[in-house]
């Protein structure tokens, strides 16, 4: 099966920071020029993930406050002890929301709902430049 690769990047500003990446992932469908498969939209580093989220300004401080309870900033982490970075937190909830996601799409277009934007999260404790892998498969 073909597939086709396409990166690039953007600053966050961590703290989980989340940004819509529906609007270049959609660019790079047009430009691969595939009408039918999946992309896996893909974070480079271990404290940022991939989701989907309705990406307006209630729940983009609702997932914040959510991860606050699972996993949060000021509880020790064994990971801080060793390293000193001060980031625990953001690797945890990292893994627990995973680097990656698979969206399919039909006739040269994401099959995502109408309020469901594909988005980025950044964990980390400062900001960051970040890589995006999009990875293209279908025909
Ligand atoms: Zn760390």
């Amino acid at each position: 099966m073909p597939t086709q690769t396409e990166k690039f990047s953007l600053a966050t500003n961590g703290f989980t920071d989340i940004h819509d990446l529906t609007p270049r992932v959609s660019a790079a469908l047009e430009k691969v020029s595939m009408q039918n498969g999946i992309v896996t939209v893909f974070v480079v580093g271990s404290t940022a993930g991939i989701t989907t989220i309705e990406f307006e300004p209630g729940l983009r401080k609702d997932l914040p406050a959510a991860f606050e309870k699972l996993a949060p900033m000021n509880m020790r982490y064994h990971h801080n002890d060793t390293w000193g970075d001060g980031n625990g937190y953001a690797h945890v909830r990292a893994a627990l929301l995973g680097p990656s996601l698979v969206v399919p799409f039909q006739n040269g277009t994401l099959l995502l709902g109408t309020w469901q934007q594909i988005v980025l999260i950044d964990f980390d404790n400062r900001p960051r430049q970040r890589e995006i892998v999009l990875q293209f498969m279908g025909e």
